[in-house]
C-alpha cells in the first residue's frame, strides 16, 4: 500500500510515522509513505497556496491549482477538466480531509485497506476550494463532529487505522478481527453469521434493523458493532481491585461467555448508540 500525504507542513509527520506498527510496516515495505510539500506546486516567489474567499468572509482558502497539480504529479496522469473529466482508478483513493465530509469509520478503513494507493489532501485555514472536493477527490472524509485546524492529524489517523488492517501489519493476525468495531453484529434472532464476540443477540435490541447497508458510511442503524471486551493483565489484584475470577480459571468457554457479556455491557454503557 502506498500513501501520499499532501500538506503545507511536511515536518508534521516526522514523529507519528516512526513508532510501533506503522514504523514496522514501513520498514518491512508493507506500506510506503510519501510526504509531499504542497508548496512545490506553486509558481510564484512567495510559494502561495492560499487566497481570499470569493464572496467575502473570514480567512483564507487553499487554491485549487497546487492541489490538482500535486495529485497529477504523484499519479503521473491528468485529473482532467470540465470538458474532459477523467475516469478514476478504482484501486486508488484521493481523500480530502474535511470537517464537512462523510464520517470516517472502521468500515471506511476496511474499504480503504483493499486499495493499492491512498493520497491524502490535508486542508488548512478555512478549508479547500470546493472544486477539489467536486472534481479531484474520490472521497471527502471527516473524522468526527468537531473542527481541527488542519487535515494532517485526520490523515494520520486514517493512515494508521488502514495500515493495521493490512495482512501482516499486526504480527498477530487475530488482533484486528477481534476488537472494537471488528464485525457487524446482527441483533435479531434470525440466522447470524458467526461473529465475535458471540453474544445473546435476541435480548439486546428487539426490532433493531439489521440489513447490511450498501454504503459503508451508512449510519449505525443499518449495522451494529460491539466494542471490544475489557482486557486484564497481571497482577490479579491491584490496590484491592481484582481481575474477574472467570478469566483466571482457564475455562475457555466460560471466558468466551464472560467476554461476550462484558463487551455488550460496555457497549451499552459507553456507546448505547451502537445498539440502537
Ligand atoms: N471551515 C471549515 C473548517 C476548516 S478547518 C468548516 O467549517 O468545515 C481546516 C482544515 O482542517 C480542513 O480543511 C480539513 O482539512 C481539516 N479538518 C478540520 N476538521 C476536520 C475533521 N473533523 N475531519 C477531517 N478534517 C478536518
Amino acid at each position: 500500500m502506498r500513501f501520499d500525504l499532501i500538506t503545507i507542513f511536511p515536518e508534521f509527520f516526522v514523529g507519528p510515522l516512526d513508532h510501533g506498527i506503522l514504523r514496522r510496516a514501513r520498514e518491512t515495505g508493507l506500506v510506503n509513505v510519501n510526504i509531499q510539500d504542497l508548496r512545490e506546486f506553486t509558481k510564484d516567489r512567495h510559494r502561495t497556496v492560499d487566497d481570499r474567499p470569493f464572496g467575502g468572509g473570514e480567512g483564507m482558502v487553499l487554491k485549487p491549482a497546487p492541489l490538482f497539480e500535486a495529485v497529477e504529479a504523484l499519479l503521473g496522469r491528468s485529473a482532467g477538466d470540465a470538458t474532459q473529466p477523467v475516469e478514476q482508478d478504482p484501486k486508488t483513493a484521493i481523500v480530502l480531509l474535511s470537517a464537512a465530509g462523510k464520517l470516517f469509520s472502521q468500515e471506511t478503513a476496511r474499504r480503504f485497506a483493499q486499495l493499492n494507493r491512498i493520497l491524502f489532501i490535508c486542508g488548512r485555514y478555512e478549508g479547500v476550494d470546493e472544486r477539489v472536493a467536486a472534481h479531484l477527490a474520490t472521497d471527502e472524509i471527516s473524522i468526527g463532529n468537531y473542527v481541527l485546524s488542519g487535515g494532517e492529524l485526520p490523515a494520520m489517523l486514517i493512515l494508521d487505522s488502514v495500515t493495521r488492517l493490512l495482512p501482516g501489519a499486526l504480527g498477530n493476525e487475530a488482533s484486528s478481527q477481534n476488537e472494537s468495531f471488528a464485525e457487524p453484529v446482527s441483533l435479531h434472532s434470525g440466522p447470524v453469521t458467526p461473529v465475535k464476540p458471540v453474544m445473546p443477540v435476541t435480548n439486546v435490541a428487539p426490532g433493531a434493523v439489521t440489513e447490511r447497508g450498501s454504503n459503508d458510511e451508512a449510519p449505525s442503524f443499518s449495522r451494529r458493532f460491539l466494542l471490544d471486551y475489557p482486557h486484564y493483565t497481571r497482577p490479579a489484584e491491584y490496590r484491592g481491585w481484582s481481575v474477574p475470577e472467570i478469566l483466571i480459571g482457564g475455562n475457555h468457554a466460560e471466558v468466551a461467555k464472560w467476554r461476550s457479556e462484558a463487551a455488550l455491557e460496555k457497549t451499552r454503557r459507553n456507546r448505547p448508540d451502537l445498539l440502537g
